[in-house]
């Protein structure tokens, strides 16, 4: 069923005030859409500016928006003097596709930042009556069914002024990890707060517009990046956090990575059975299940691929409890309508929120409080719809931060913790897209978010470092970060393909890591892909055009802005197009990454000068401050890490619970 929703315009400045954003709308859209969407898009763009946490980025980008808009500032950049905006769009396209394949990375990094700011908005946002005039062009239906009016089930904690509250626990994140010490301290009869920097959204809300439920549903709107824009950071930034929005895929934490840490990182508890009892009781209280798995027509032809190859394919467990599993179900990423997935907003923040713990949102923790060494609570600002900001103040005995693997480091850092692996060796398993297109209709935004995977190639060092192969749903939005473009002719062509297609994303185990950073409050996150995991990533593309080869593709191309394309038969074989691969490059704006999965960044260990925690998750450096999130991991997990978060965030209530 097609039906237009009637939802709420997501943008709020009906017109942009920059006649240079509307132009770069029109360069990278260029004719598609109907005469005014330029326009709309550029006043959509404005609002992503709006919303950047940092204003320092916020400055940046209207900063490079302003030199376009002068003569001076275009002759320095592209060597014409005049404005942008007054050139046609010939040359507009010109200059962008140049940009795209450029040798400077610095022009690289503008084209995705304007690639992906002007896609994003014209693919994903919609007009005042919830349609998008682009979406019938293309074969998509956009929302398939009107949210349902399921009330909500928690009531959160609303503040009408600076306040102060005091408890036993108070836990910054209420996603994964936070979720799970929530329900465990509440079970334990601890009096536990949890603050939340996302709004709270059920069933209700979830209208599966693209745009509208990304600024809800996810970190920074789905806009974040690593500092040169090489690598999307695709996180939950909502009550619940990534479990809301996640793709339910619970795979529990392989064999071989609880002996490393234990073997390689001196953490032995990840090797006994009050580890796996953790995992175990995470299973059961998620309902992981391997009944949810009918294979979606996306996933089919890749299946038939790894089949027909010999490769191993297998089908994933989930966290879905009486899942339907038709159409509606790959809208899933921007929230489960009937509610089958169990995210902890259905699971351990309602167990919590029923043994009487309070939750706070659209409460963004600026602060630990930390005096003589000891955590003593925090410092919060609360932003409530059409209410001025208020200042929290949290007085408690534990301190438990769980804001995900990019909040929790500048969190950290913002608070003084003078530890110096604080923020170091953050793990994104970074994963490129390689996209098939194949003669049967695909409809590939339906059906299993992610039902069947290929361990094939996990393990090419003997370590397992390798690459995991993955699916996932595909909706025009958030393809603006894989679908190359090289010119609107070019774009549109593959935009139209995209009934038509399937992807593969191999996700890489990396051996490396990034840096978060705290900068004017908000988190910087750099990251550089080292030598091996390079090696790595080419080995995932060969393999995932393989499997799309096998399975019936006939034409595959990789997510790289020079467009390298593949046509099964063609002359040298898939040898020969991994040369080409390999010539458009795989450096920062060369090949778009993205990152599903942040760990790592405040390690576990039990040396205070390469490690935050220690085995019990308590910072080396300040009593009462535990962190019980993916940030934890003492490397990058290799397999989806949410059942590794929850069950080390089980285990760790242990502790926190004794400290409070
Ligand atoms: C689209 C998508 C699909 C995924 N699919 C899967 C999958 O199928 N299987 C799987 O295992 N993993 C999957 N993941 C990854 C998984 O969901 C995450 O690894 C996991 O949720 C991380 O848990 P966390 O507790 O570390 O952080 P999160 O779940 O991200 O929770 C952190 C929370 O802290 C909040 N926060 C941040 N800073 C502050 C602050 N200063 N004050 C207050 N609150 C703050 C954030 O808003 C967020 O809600 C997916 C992720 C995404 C985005």
């Amino acid at each position: 069923m097609s039906t237009a929703v009637k939802a709420p315009p997501t943008t709020t400045a009906r017109d942009s005030q920059s006649p240079v954003l509307v132009a770069m709308a029109d360069t990278f859209i260029g004719g598609m859409g109907h005469p005014g969407s330029p326009i709309r898009v550029a006043a959509s763009m404005d609002e992503t500016f709006r919303r950047l946490p940092s204003e320092s980025d916020r400055r940046r980008l209207r900063f490079i928006v302003g030199v376009l808009g002068r003569r001076s500032g275009t002759f320095l950049l592209t060597g014409r003097p005049v404005p942008f905006h007054h050139w046609s769009r010939e040359q507009r396209v010109s200059v962008m596709s140049a940009w795209s394949i450029s040798r400077l990375a610095f022009r690289r990094q503008l084209f995705q930042v304007f690639k992906r700011l002007s896609l994003l908005a014209f693919l994903g946002d919609t007009e005042d009556d919830g349609t998008n005039p682009v979406w019938p062009e293309i074969g998509y239906p956009g929302p398939v069914s009107a949210p349902p009016a399921t009330p909500k089930s928690i009531r959160t904690t609303t503040l009408d002024g600076d306040t102060t509250l005091s408890c036993d626990a108070v836990v910054i994140g209420s996603g994964a990890g936070g979720g799970v010490v929530a329900a465990e301290l509440s079970a334990a009869g601890k009096d536990v707060i949890v603050l939340e920097e996302g709004g709270y959204y059920n069933e209700a809300d979830f209208n599966q517009l693209e745009l509208d439920m990304m600024r809800k549903l996810y970190y920074q709107g789905g806009f974040a990046a690593t500092s040169d824009a090489a690598i999307a950071l695709i996180a939950g930034g909502c009550l619940g956090g990534g479990t809301v929005v996640n793709y339910t895929t619970s795979f529990r934490s392989p064999d071989w990575l609880r002996e490393e840490w234990a073997n390689q990182y001196g953490l032995t508890a990840f090797a006994t059975d009050e580890y796996t009892a953790s995992m175990d009781a995470v299973y059961e209280r998620l309902g992981v299940n391997a009944a949810h798995n009918r294979v979606s027509a996306r996933e089919r032809v890749l299946e038939r691929g790894m089949r027909r190859l010999g490769w191993h394919a297998a089908y994933m467990p989930r966290n879905v409890q009486g899942c339907t599993q038709d159409a509606n179900c790959g809208f899933c990423g921007y929230g489960c309508q009937s509610g089958a997935k169990q995210s902890t907003l259905k699971t351990y923040l309602l167990d919590a929120y029923r043994r009487r713990a309070r939750i706070v949102v659209n409460c963004k923790v600026d602060q630990v409080l930390i005096e003589d060494g000891r955590a003593v609570g925090v410092r919060a600002t609360v932003r409530q719809p059409e209410m001025p900001a208020w200042t929290l103040i949290v007085r408690s005995r534990a301190v438990v931060a769980a804001a995900g693997a990019i909040g929790t480091p500048a969190l950290l850092q913002r608070s003084g913790l003078r530890s110096p692996a604080v923020g170091r060796w953050l793990r994104l398993h970074p994963g490129i897209a390689v996209l098939g297109v194949f003669d049967e209709t695909l409809r590939p935004w339906e059906g299993s978010l992610q039902a069947v995977y290929s361990d094939e190639w996990i393990n090419l060092d003997g370590r397992y470092h390798g690459v995991k192969l993955e699916s996932g749903p595909m909706h025009p939005a958030i393809l603006a970060h894989a679908i190359p473009w090289r010119d609107p002719t070019q774009y549109r062509r593959l935009m139209r393909l995209l009934p038509n297609m399937s992807v593969l994303a191999p996700l890489v185990r990396d051996h490396g890591g990034g840096r978060v950073t705290a900068k004017d409050g908000s988190a910087r996150v750099d990251y550089r892909m080292g030598k091996d995991d390079l090696a790595d990533i080419r080995r995932g593309i060969q393999a995932a055009v393989q499997i799309m080869e096998a399975g019936g593709a006939r034409e595959i191309f990789t997510g790289q802005s020079a467009y390298v394309a593949y046509k099964p038969g063609q002359r040298g074989g898939i040898e020969a197009f991994m040369n080409e691969v390999d010539r458009a490059g795989y450096g920062p704006g060369q090949m778009g990454y993205f990152s599903f999965h942040q760990m790592g960044s405040c390690r576990m260990g039990n040396d205070p000068a390469t490690s935050v925690v220690g085995p019990d998750h308590q910072a080396h450096l300040a009593k009462g401050l535990f962190v019980a999130d993916g940030s934890a991991f003492p490397s990058a997990s290799g397999v989806n890490p949410m059942i590794t978060i929850m069950a080390m965030a089980h285990r760790a209530s242990r502790f926190i619970a004794a400290a409070c």
